[in-house]
Order: structure tokens, then C-alpha cells, then sequence
């Protein structure tokens, strides 16, 4: 069998070119506040809080020890039909992080759980409430929402769908906001493109408001590479949804824990829906951990439905897990005594104008800019789409900054730790290192 010696040989690494990154391996060894360190010793400065996630930077001692003490107090405790302490204190600390009335919270272990678990509340409220022919799930292209079945479904990236089938029945979406020929260089929510969320009512029209159970959407869309909602999107959506009984699901998978410059997306600018998911900054990602915030009233609709007994036969072995929740607890405790958010809310001016600083670099077509991140699309390269932004994805690397590659564009999310020294670092090498890309 192909490289049966080789060390490298059996992880099947994930949302990677397995063969190429073996043959050229970038390992990293270790990680401390904004900086990890690769296998040759060299320190990497993190602008991508590791994939979206350590957004009080790396090792932290007061989560890192936290995880330890629960380990060696309570390694593991069930909780199905069964408890103990901390998830219900990270809960009740989460919902109180939440806009209003999105107090309920559900455990998963990941982003794509979160996903998953949101679609199926969102059909059984449905149901409990006596519209059970609402099983339809809208998406939107280009959307990113990780890759159970359910996520795909409703996910919008073509590589994530078309080798697995066809998918949900029923699941539709929307067109997706970007728009470089009208809106490239935005700061913050780009002018034009409210009217896209009249697609929903498009969607309504085609299929009628009563098989349509939820329609999810990241209110700024990350892993597509920063699509930022035009100004009144949002709040159009929230409108066709009220209008026509459709749930609506904000993945916050990378936007909540300060992202933007709040708690969450939903709440820092002021559009509330009846669900939010969560994952990645919640435990600073030092332990997996998911989220599902749940509107009161669709709670308590899923615990009326039955006279006794359970009411939502979902979840997980480790929904809640010790060692998550205690982490979960420290991160937020972190992020409060810190002040995290609203450090990353006060930074924001100085990133923006940081990143757009390099407008007028080579290859550089759009900047666009909200709260701490970042996305900088590059001109694709004649016949090798990608090809471009890995090539300075790799430079990059080899010049101490870690930045992520997403298509042809180039996505920056620093921990909220970062300094104007670290923001000068990154945007100074990213535009210096363009100049040597062909
Ligand atoms: N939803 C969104 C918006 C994401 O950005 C991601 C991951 O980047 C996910 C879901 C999936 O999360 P995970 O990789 O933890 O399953």
C-alpha cells in the first residue's frame, strides 16, 4: 500500500490536499497568546485565530488549567436523563450573552452540529405548533454551515455538495449577496444588495410560506470568504420571515464571541432571530464545544407538544461534556474580565483602515472589512482559479503569518488580543509578500 511507512501516511486529514501537504508538510508544535511555532522552530503570528476559533489567543492559562481540574474531577458525566453542574451554569451564562428571548441553549460538539441540530428543532417546532407540512430548508449559496447532511443541504459551496448526493429533499436557496461590481472596497456593510432578501419571498412564492419550516443564513458569511451583509439585509429577511411563519436560523459559527464586536452578530446589529449556532470562540477552542440558542417560545412550544416524556429525541454522548463546559466558563470569563469584545469593537477602525491600507497592491480586487476580519480578494490567475491565493497562503507560512486561503481570496481573524503592532505586521508582510506572487 502507498506509504505504509511513512509517519505521515495514515491521518486522512480533513478539507486537505492529503498528497500535496506530505509531500511538504507545515506542522505546527505548539501555540502561546498571538503566536503558534512550526516544526523548524520559526513563530508563526496567528491571523486567523486558528480556523475562526482561539479568539482570546492561544493557551490561556486560566482555561487551560480549568480543563485540567475538571479532568481530574469529573472526566465524563451522561447527560441523558441524567446531570451535573456545569452546562447548566455555562447555559444560563451563554443565554444571558444572547438577545433577548434566545435563552434556551442546546449542546452539540462542533459547528456542523449546531447546524444539524438547528434544522431539526426548526422542523419539530414546526411540527408541535400543527404545521408539520413546513419541512422545507432554505440556505443560500456560497453559505458555509459545516457537513453533516443537513448543513450541506442548506450550504452553498459547490465542492462541499456535489459529490454527496443530492442532499435533503426539498432544501432551496437564495442567491447570495456578493457583489464586487457595486459594492468592492466596502468598510463595514456594503451600499447595495438589500433586495436580494426579496429572494426569500421569491422562494415563498415558488413553493408556498407552508412547507417552508426555517431559512438559515450567516449573518457575515466567513468560509466563503467575507461576505458581509448590505446595509438592511438582515433586517428584510427578519421582515419575510415574520410575515410568513419561517423560522429564522443565524449560524454565528464564526461571527459570535466577539468577531464583529459583541457577544454575537445578531445582537451588535440589531437583527434577532428565533435561532442561533455556535461554536468555535465558545470554548476558545480549546475543547470541541457546539451551541444552539433557542427562542424561549419554541422551547416551551417542543415541551407543550407532549403531555410527558422527552420532547426532542436529539443529542449527543457528549452534549454538555465536563470538560467542554468548563472551558466554555473560563472563555467566558475571560472574555468579560478582558473585556474582549469590546476591545475587538474598539480595534476595528484601525484594522479597517489597516487593510485597506493595501488597495492599489498588486492583484488585489476587493477589500472588505467588519469588526476584526478581514477578506482580500485576489484576481484569479488566468486558468488556475486558487492557484493565486495558495501560493501566498504558503509564502505567507514561510514568512511567520498564518492567514487562510478560500478560494481566490485570502481571510484575516486575528485573536481579539491582537496589538496595532501584530495588525501592522500582518497587513505589512501580506502586501509585501503580493509583490512576489505571480
Ligand atoms: N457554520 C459556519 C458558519 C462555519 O463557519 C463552520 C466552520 O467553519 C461550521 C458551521 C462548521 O463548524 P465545524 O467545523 O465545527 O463543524
Amino acid at each position: 500500500m502507498r506509504g505504509d511507512n511513512d509517519q505521515m501516511a495514515s491521518f486522512w486529514m480533513p478539507f486537505t490536499d492529503n498528497r500535496s501537504y506530505k509531500a511538504h508538510p507545515r506542522q505546527l508544535v505548539s501555540a502561546s497568546g498571538m503566536h503558534y511555532r512550526s516544526s523548524d522552530g520559526q513563530a508563526i503570528l496567528d491571523g486567523t485565530s486558528g480556523l475562526w476559533c482561539s479568539n482570546a489567543g492561544h493557551c490561556r492559562p486560566e482555561i487551560t488549567e480549568a480543563i485540567a481540574k475538571t479532568a481530574a474531577t469529573l472526566d465524563f458525566a451522561p447527560t441523558f436523563q441524567l446531570g451535573h453542574p456545569l452546562p447548566f451554569e455555562l447555559a444560563q451564562r451563554l443565554a444571558a450573552l444572547m438577545p433577548e428571548g434566545l435563552d434556551r441553549i442546546f449542546f452539540t460538539n462542533s459547528g456542523s452540529e449546531s447546524v444539524d441540530t438547528a434544522l431539526k428543532i426548526a422542523i419539530a417546532v414546526q411540527r408541535a405548533r400543527g404545521q408539520g407540512t413546513r419541512t422545507r430548508l432554505i440556505g443560500r449559496e456560497r453559505g458555509y454551515h459545516g457537513t453533516g447532511f443537513g448543513g450541506i443541504s442548506v450550504g452553498g459551496i459547490v465542492t462541499n455538495r456535489r459529490t454527496f448526493g443530492g442532499g435533503l429533499p426539498g432544501a432551496d436557496h437564495m442567491r447570495h449577496t456578493h457583489d464586487i461590481a457595486r459594492n468592492a472596497f466596502s468598510r463595514g456593510f456594503p451600499q447595495h444588495g438589500a433586495e436580494l432578501a426579496d429572494d426569500l419571498q421569491r422562494l415563498v412564492d415558488l413553493h408556498g410560506a407552508d412547507t417552508i419550516a426555517a431559512v438559515i443564513v450567516e449573518p457575515m458569511a466567513g468560509s466563503t470568504g467575507v461576505l458581509v451583509p448590505p446595509v438592511g439585509y438582515l433586517q428584510r429577511l427578519r421582515e419575510i420571515c415574520d410575515r410568513h411563519g419561517i423560522i429564522l436560523i443565524f449560524d454565528e459559527v464564526i461571527t459570535a464571541f466577539g468577531r464583529v464586536g459583541g457577544a454575537t452578530a445578531a445582537g451588535q446589529w440589531g437583527v434577532t432571530p428565533d435561532i442561533i449556532t455556535m461554536a468555535k470562540g465558545l470554548t476558545n477552542a480549546a475543547v470541541p464545544m457546539g451551541a444552539v440558542a433557542v427562542r424561549r417560545e419554541l422551547h416551551d412550544a417542543m415541551i407543550d407538544s407532549v403531555p410527558g416524556g422527552i420532547e426532542l429525541f436529539h443529542g449527543y454522548t457528549y452534549s454538555g461534556h465536563p470538560l467542554a463546559s468548563a472551558a466554555g466558563l473560563a472563555t467566558l470569563d475571560l472574555y468579560a474580565r478582558d473585556g474582549l469584545f469590546e476591545r475587538a469593537a474598539d480595534l476595528s477602525a484601525y484594522w479597517e483602515d489597516a487593510a485597506h491600507s493595501l488597495k492599489g497592491r498588486r492583484h488585489i480586487i476587493d477589500i472588505r472589512t467588519i469588526g476584526l476580519v478581514a477578506g482580500i480578494e485576489l484576481d484569479p490567475r488566468p486558468g488556475a482559479p486558487t492557484a493565486r491565493a495558495m501560493e501566498l497562503f504558503r509564502a505567507c507560512f514561510d514568512n511567520g503569518l498564518l492567514v487562510r486561503a478560500t478560494g481566490d481570496i485570502i481571510a484575516l481573524s486575528p485573536p481579539l488580543i491582537a496589538e496595532k503592532a501584530h495588525i501592522d505586521e500582518m497587513f505589512g508582510k501580506l502586501g509585501d509578500l503580493l509583490d512576489g506572487i505571480a
